[in-house]
């Protein structure tokens, strides 16, 4: 087994509505068969028009009311609102869920890397977004790559924004080491790994997050895995927001 190569694709334009993502990555480098490719979510959503004008956008009052909490544009508020699923927490930012699972700052809306006065939205089915981008390259390459849509994200429990898959297609999200040895001979019980998070988050770190122009990242040699999907806590199981969602005083 090789070890793993990581490469930036560099030399990518700022992406317009109608771009084909796929095709101008192939420009600039030559895929293998089982490379991993990912993309950040701001270049896909800009190539497929998920963006929004803030003069377009009208707020509603509790747009107008959290805008004022938390000293943020209402419109931009309202952009936040329009995309989110569930508000988890108000206050000190709007922390909610999207309708695939995913749970972000913001609902994950961006003003930056876009012209002033735009927001950028995450891509409204990833999942779908990274089906179609496997889909693309390989029409682009002739090759079969896995592909990870990403976004930069902020975390519990510790300072510092890292990486997230927010879709991925061609591989599980989880590596599944539950009924596996350890190097002593005890039985994992308990282990999975997010294998898709891991990637995206050192993906995010050849990106950077401001002046780079790197919104593509491609792996080689990460091998195969088997395991699930099922990468979002559902209902019942995600004690931490039950406990979030009671503090604030938002109801189920
Ligand atoms: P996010 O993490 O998906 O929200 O995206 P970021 O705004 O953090 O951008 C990730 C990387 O892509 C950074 O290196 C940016 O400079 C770069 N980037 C963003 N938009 C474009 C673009 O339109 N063209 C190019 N070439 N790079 C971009
Ligand atoms: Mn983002
Ligand atoms: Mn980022």
């Amino acid at each position: 087994m090789e070890d793993i190569t990581v490469i930036g694709v560099r030399g990518l334009p700022l992406i317009r509505a109608g771009d084909n993502i796929a095709a101008l990555i192939c420009e600039k480098i030559r895929v293998q068969e089982g490379d991993i490719l990912c993309v950040a979510s701001t270049i896909w959503s800009k190539a497929k028009g998920y963006t929004r004008k803030l003069s377009d956008i009208t707020p509603t009052e509790r747009a107008v009311r959290l805008g004022n909490l938390n000293g943020e544009d209402p419109r931009f508020v309202q952009g936040v609102l329009d995309a989110s699923s569930d508000i988890i927490m108000e206050h000190p930012f709007i922390l909610s869920e999207m309708s695939y699972g995913h749970i972000g700052v913001r609902a994950g809306v961006d003003q930056s890397n876009i012209d002033d006065g735009m927001i950028i939205l995450l891509p409204p089915d990833p999942m779908k977004a990274a089906d179609e981008l496997r889909q693309a390259m390989k029409e682009a390459s002739g090759k079969n790559v896995g592909t990870i849509i990403t976004d930069t994200c902020g975390r519990s429990f510790r300072r510092g924004q890292t990486g997230n898959a927010i879709g991925w297609s061609g591989f599980t999200a989880i590596r599944d080491f539950r009924g596996d040895t350890d190097l002593f001979g005890h039985v994992l019980k308990i282990t999975e790994e997010a294998v898709v998070d891991e990637i995206a988050g050192f993906s995010n770190f050849v990106m950077g997050e401001s002046n780079n122009g790197v919104p593509a990242v491609l792996f080689r040699n990460c091998g195969t895995w088997t395991g699930h999907d099922d990468l979002y806590f559902r209902g019942d199981e995600d004690i931490c927001r039950k406990l979030l969602k009671k503090k604030n005083g938002i109801n189920e």
